[in-house]
């Protein structure tokens, strides 16, 4: 059963780390090659992390020879903090969720988590230490429960009961005739995007990882929907290390630090008051958004 499930575990794993969704197909699968390419050194020892620390020190990277696209990016994640990324679209930003699970290496630098490179330790322990929640969550045609139970082999009914509760999902899943076992996915009960995502935040949790990578949606909610979400979103990232790749600023400006992406290069990072004085690219991405937002809601009425 596990020869049988492992293809379809990397494939979700892959699913959820691009971004692009089903239609990408060619990108899927070639990080599903990049996947073979990558490989544990001999006798590699698993990660253990005391203190939930990311550090990217100097990467650069391309995915083709002739194009770098982080040029000598370091930043670090401090642990238990909440750290965003921002940036102009091609700025980097899913590449450098992709080097952190792994999916390439950098050609040069060094991603360390809690001081040790990510190159020298095994991908299984690698990926189990990281959670993701994604923009576009899948969903298996199986119960709610399996579908949060997935997160982590061997999860109790307590454990899924607790990150039901977690994710917001009890309301739902108390309506349901069969509870816990009522089928989802395709063949079964659609959800709703929201639904769908915080089954998405209930197997992160599950997962219990000490690393949250968080892709906010760009459009795929409706705003009280998404509003509602961020706040079981920033609920489950308080007191771990987190990484949001945000799309929108307004969800971030809480974070601990923000960075500014541009070109594969750090341009700025700061808290949201101190990037709003520095007048610079984040000030003008404000300012931009402000403007688009009064826009469509001129719109509106
Ligand atoms: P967005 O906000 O639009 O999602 P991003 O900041 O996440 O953008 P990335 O997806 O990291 O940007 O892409 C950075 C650059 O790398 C882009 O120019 C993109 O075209 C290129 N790129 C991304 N994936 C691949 C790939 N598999 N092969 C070749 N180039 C790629």
């Amino acid at each position: 059963l596990t020869q049988l499930f492992r293809p379809l575990d990397m494939l979700g794993m892959v699913y959820r780390t691009i971004r692009q969704g089903l239609i990408d197909m060619a990108a899927m699968f070639q990080l599903i090659d990049t996947e073979v390419e990558v490989r544990d050194v001999p006798g590699a020892p698993a990660l253990v992390i005391a203190r939930p620390t990311v550090v990217f020190d100097d990467v650069v990277f391309g995915y083709e020879p002739d194009r770098t696209i982080l040029q000598g990016l370091s930043f670090e994640v401090p642990a238990g903090q909440q750290v965003a990324l921002v940036g102009p679209s091609g700025a980097g930003k899913s590449t450098i969720a992709r080097l952190l699970f792994r999916f390439y290496d950098p050609w040069s630098g060094r991603i360390l988590i809690d001081g040790q490179d990510i190159r020298a330790v095994t991908q299984a322990s690698l990926r189990a230490s990281l959670g993701i929640v994604p923009q576009d969550s899948v969903l298996f045609n199986d119960t709610i429960g399996y579908n949060i139970a997935y997160g982590r082999d061997g999860a109790s009914q307590a454990d899924v009961e607790a990150a039901a509760r977690g994710a917001a999902l009890m309301d739902l899943i108390e309506r349901l005739p069969q509870g816990f076992d009522t089928p989802v996915g395709e063949r079964g009960l659609k959800l709703s995007g929201g639904e769908k995502q915080r089954v998405a935040i209930a197997r992160t949790l599950v997962k219990n990882p000490p690393i949250l990578l968080l892709d906010e949606a760009t459009s795929a909610l409706d705003s009280r929907t998404e509003q509602d979400i961020l706040t079981t979103l920033h609920a489950v990232a308080e007191g771990r290390t987190s990484l949001t790749i945000a799309h929108r600023l307004s969800t971030i400006a809480d974070a601990d630090t923000i960075l500014v992406l541009n070109e594969g290069r750090l341009a700025e990072q700061g808290n949201h008051a101190a990037l709003l004085r520095k007048r610079g690219l984040y000030a003008d991405m404000w300012a931009r958004q402000a403007e688009a937002m009064d826009e469509a809601g001129v719109a509106a009425e």
